[in-house]
């Protein structure tokens, strides 16, 4: 890749944030004698997205630089030059240039695609007058977030729809601030998506102590409006047929995001739901790589392409693309793992559960510190550790290693898991 650059372009990063930022002064340590313009359409420096559904929002008083990822000196000093506000509207891969939304263009001698993902929206009828509402919101961006933080107060009713893990964060964050939150899932129990039963079970447990009202297998109807066009309740029914009016003051939409690929698609690249890459980053372009949410990559042990949402992700593929771009052999070798914090539990995860055979649990979920294991042919293929960040990081590595291990042993919490390490069934 590197042999054909043009040398009086710089290397261009879509998407200031946490693949961008890591992907831009990555090239610069690598390669320092190649300008890199890091352009983000947000019109602030990089910022930490994790906060915004935990302690950030909270605060009234925290500002936007107390979740700046670097100060703007960095950057310079770094070779980097950073433009915030700046949307590209279009790759013109022929030319080798992109276009702002402003028609200026940029020419690149290499392009890194790092463009993200956005919050999905709920369609349907009302969908025109929900989007008007000035108390309907979703939390993907700092400017998100400073909308909702007005309304975000002690004794607002505010209606949470999905109960994912960024709906939990922000409904634990919402009763520790005095507001009286509800969280709608449409599916029969919270991170169905990603958890098993039982610690599905555990979180709804937990929230539903903490004061939490927690409607699962509901589906939000419509939305009833005031007069002034804000909702002030949110209409829903279950399977069965029950219906029900919730009064509110505030609504956050939590079902998901969907990935930032139309520049891509457009620019006729390989997507298939995330720019598609192979373990370098590459896209089918040989001057364009991609990284971080927007992607669609494989996942070693696991067969095809899944999209990872998250920072340990965003930041290991920004590496693996900069070393790409700079002639180098990096492959994402790394199992995915992610962290959620709820209350007092910090919960983190690492590999990918999906096709598991055997789930066992270490501890006492009653304790509040336990791990779940996941198990395929006696491997251990993922691990959710809540309160245990030894068992996490011994998890890690057995994942990573494919280590055969005994379920039994697992469970047994007079033996010590280190010894996993040593004890190898013959596999
Ligand atoms: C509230 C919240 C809490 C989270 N908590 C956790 C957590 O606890 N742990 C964890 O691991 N992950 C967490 N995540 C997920 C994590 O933030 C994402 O995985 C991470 O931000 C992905 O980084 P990224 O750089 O790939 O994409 P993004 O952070 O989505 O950044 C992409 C950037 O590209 C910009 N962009 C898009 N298109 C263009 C364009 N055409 N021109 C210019 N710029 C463009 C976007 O505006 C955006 O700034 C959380 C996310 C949210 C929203």
């Amino acid at each position: 890749m590197r042999a054909s650059t043009t040398a009086a372009a710089p290397r261009i990063v879509i998407g200031a944030s946490h693949a961008g930022v890591e992907l831009a002064l990555r090239l610069r340590q690598l390669d320092p004698d190649v300008p890199v313009l890091l352009l983000g359409d947000e019109p602030v420096l990089p910022y930490q997205r994790p906060p915004l559904s935990k302690s950030w929002l909270g605060d009234p008083a925290a500002t936007p630089e107390a979740l700046f990822m670097r100060p703007a000196e960095t950057y310079a000093q770094a070779g980097v030059t950073v433009r915030s506000g700046a949307r590209v509207a279009r790759i013109e891969r022929d030319a080798r240039q992109v276009v702002l939304s402003t028609g200026e263009v940029l020419p690149y001698s290499q392009l890194a695609l790092a463009t993200g993902a956005r919050a999905r929206r709920l369609g349907g009828p009302q969908a025109e007058a929900m989007e008007r509402a000035p108390n309907l919101h979703c939390l993907r961006t700092l400017a998100d977030a400073e909308r909702l933080r007005p309304q975000f107060v002690a004794g607002a009713r505010l209606t949470i729809v999905g109960g994912g893990y960024i709906g939990l964060e922000l409904a634990a964050l919402a009763v520790q601030c005095g507001l009286r939150p509800t969280v709608i899932e449409a599916q029969p129990r919270v991170l169905a998506r990603v958890a098993p039963p039982a610690l599905s079970a555990f979180y709804e447990s937990v929230h539903r102590d903490a004061g939490v009202k927690l409607l699962t297998g509901v589906q939000v109807d419509s939305f009833g409006f005031s007069a002034d066009g804000r909702i002030d309740a949110v209409f829903w029914r279950d399977a069965a047929g029950h219906e029900g009016r919730l009064p509110t003051d505030v609504v956050v939409i939590g079902v998901g995001v969907l990935p930032e690929i139309e520049l891509a698609l457009a620019a006729g690249l390989v997507c298939d739901d995330g720019i598609v890459v192979d373990a370098c980053c590459r896209t089918a372009d040989p001057f364009i790589v991609a990284a971080g949410d927007c992607t669609s990559r494989p996942v070693p042990g696991h067969e095809g392409r899944m999209r990872i949402e998250s920072v340990p992700n965003a930041l290991e593929q920004a590496r693996t693309a900069a070393a790409t771009l700079c002639g180098q052999h990096q492959p994402c070798l790394g199992v995915p793992w992610f962290w959620s914090n709820q209350y007092d539990l910090k919960l983190q995860m690492v590999g990918i559960s999906r096709g598991h055979d055997t789930v066992v649990v270490r501890g006492d979920m009653q304790s509040r510190a336990f791990t779940v294991f996941y198990l395929r042919q006696g491997r251990l293929l993922a691990a959710d550790a809540v309160n245990r960040p030894a068992e996490f990081m011994l998890a890690r590595k057995l994942v990573t290693d494919e280590t055969p291990v005994d379920p039994d042993l697992l469970t047994d919490t007079a033996f010590d898991l280190k010894g996993l390490t040593m004890n190898r069934i013959p596999g």
